[in-house]
């Protein structure tokens, strides 16, 4: 399983990755991204909505190792 965190701090409240995986990831109602299910996509498309998020503010560890 997949560790997948958001910065509040980095995150710009673009929701680049509630779209790209929306049962993930959700926007608070104070404009930056949630992790809702960390088990609800497949770990290619969590980690791709990651790497493209514009903020680079989500981190996925996969295994103990931070992989985005
Ligand atoms: S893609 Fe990045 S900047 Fe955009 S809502 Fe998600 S975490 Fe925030």
């Amino acid at each position: 399983m997949l560790e997948i965190k958001v910065s509040r701090d980095e995150c710009i409240g673009s929701g680049d990755c509630c779209i790209a995986s929306p049962k993930v990831f959700s926007m608070h109602v104070r404009g930056y991204a949630i992790v809702v299910d960390p088990m609800g996509d497949t770990a290619e498309n969590i980690i791709r909505a990651a790497k493209e998020c514009p903020a680079m503010a989500i981190s996925v560890i996969q295994n103990g190792e931070q992989i985005v």
